[in-house]
């Protein structure tokens, strides 16, 4: 034991030389965030799921949160790492488009191109480097992006061909994540899973396809919490579990009467540009003069299809600030997806839905030394996830429309308490060492 103790004290000695101070308490846990996408609230409640359950025992979990009205993948997934409103991050839609060139770049394209992310919101990988912590983002959207021209410190990006349901690639990627907590001693990592998305486009949500995803899902949060026993990270690192929206079944005829906005408008003489054909959610640019013309022409066309004029946007949609938002704004009721010339009928599920359905109500797990256990929370916004994320990291938030009020009942009494006698050099290193003398 002595002997221990003395190596122990030497291996402080050394390493305390090279960290940085921290504002705040004592030292801060490391922090993964993942997000699985297209998980919606209730997938966990018809399909077994060992591994999840263990964690509402040993975590926080929230009976569900509320994405940012756009349910899309890169709006949400940016309001969750800024911590700000789509009218203000600019992430307006999964494609990078241009009304007045007709450019339209697919989700993945978007990845490598800062100025469709950059602008002027900083997310929080960059915040927290410029505050002395490491980061790094897997895949995550917007992590390939540089802001005022600065990267991630690591960032992989999602390739072309990248399979979304590998399950051994899966495993794979959080061993790779844990040794860049473990050897490299990264703080804040995001990292980022396309299912079940795919599984609820492609088969539908409430099919078997998506049930054994959830399975699979499940079986990959049982290795992800043995992976984290095994790399000793368990007494310093946080982990997040989250998503960016839900998924509705879309309804078809003879069902329903789809809504297909050719029946309405004339697209070759009056529309100069739209965003379409891409679930409940879609935008217009009107040729000159037109505007008046086309809000007419749909106000009233089908049951249940809503138009708003942008400048008439409701504000709680926190969105009619941004210039990339089109003059025209289409939605429709849930499972009624914005059909433009004709139907594709390819996806069965889909999203993009207005943010206050159940059906596009998505999930918050959380588990770690400072999360409190058999934590069950209310229902709150995910742009809250942001002053929360850091908090827990010891990082002064950049400004954000997000509240601890909704999550800070999420962590342990003692968070914020000093630990007296230690630095908070020593008292991070005395973290990082707990589990060698385990
Ligand atoms: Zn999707």
């Amino acid at each position: 034991m002595k002997l221990i103790l003395i190596q122990v004290f030497f291996l402080l000695l050394a390493q305390a030389t090279e960290c940085k101070p921290r504002p705040g308490r004592k030292t801060f846990n490391k922090l993964l965030v993942i997000s699985f996408d297209g998980f919606r609230w209730d997938y966990d409640q018809d399909v077994e799921t060992p591994n999840m359950d263990k964690l509402v025992k040993e975590g926080v979990k929230a009976k569900y949160i509320t994405p940012p009205m756009i349910t899309m993948t890169s709006p949400s997934h940016f309001t969750t790492i800024t911590g700000r409103w789509i009218e203000d991050h600019g992430v307006v839609h999964n494609m990078k488009f241009n009304s007045t060139s007709y450019l339209k770049l697919t989700h993945k394209a978007t990845q490598n191109q800062s100025d469709w992310w950059d602008n002027g919101v900083e997310p929080l990988w960059i915040t927290a480097q410029n505050q002395g912590l490491k980061t790094a983002s897997f895949h995550y959207p917007g992590g390939g992006a540089n802001y005022s021209g600065q990267a991630v410190n690591r960032a992989l990006v999602e390739s072309y061909a990248h399979p979304d349901s590998n399950e051994t690639e899966w495993h794979e990627n959080i061993d790779i994540v844990m040794g860049w907590f473990n050897q490299e001693d990264f703080d804040f990592v995001t990292l980022y899973y396309g299912e079940p998305d795919g599984v609820g486009h492609s088969k539908g949500p409430e099919t078997k396809e998506r049930r054994d995803m959830i399975k699979q899902i499940d079986r990959t949060i049982g290795y992800l919490m043995k992976s984290i026993q095994q790399h000793q990270l368990t007494h310093r690192l946080n982990v997040i579990i989250t998503s960016d929206h839900g998924m509705t079944t879309i309804k078809k005829k003879p069902q329903v009467e789809e809504i297909l906005l050719s029946k309405y408008l004339k697209f070759w003489k009056d529309v100069h540009f739209d965003l379409l054909d891409y679930g409940g959610f879609g935008m217009i640019t009107p040729k000159e003069g037109k505007e008046q013309e086309i809000y007419n022409a749909l106000v009233n066309a089908h049951p249940n299809l809503t138009v708003y004029q942008k400048e008439n946007l409701p504000e709680d949609f926190h969105l009619a600030k941004n210039s990339r938002i089109l003059p025209i704004v289409v939605v429709g009721d849930l499972g009624f997806n914005l059909n433009s010339r004709v139907i594709f009928y390819v996806n069965k599920g889909d999203h993009g839905f207005h943010n206050g359905e159940m059906d596009m109500k998505t999930i918050f797990r959380a588990f770690g030394p400072d999360f409190k256990k058999n934590y069950l929370a209310e229902p709150f916004d995910s742009v809250n996830i942001y002053p929360l994320m850091c908090k827990l990291l010891g990082v002064t938030p950049a400004p954000n429309n997000g509240s601890l009020t909704f999550t800070e009942g999420m962590l342990l009494g003692e968070f914020d308490k000093e630990t007296p006698g230690l630095t908070d050099q020593i008292r991070r290193h005395v973290n990082a060492t707990l589990p060698l003398l385990a």
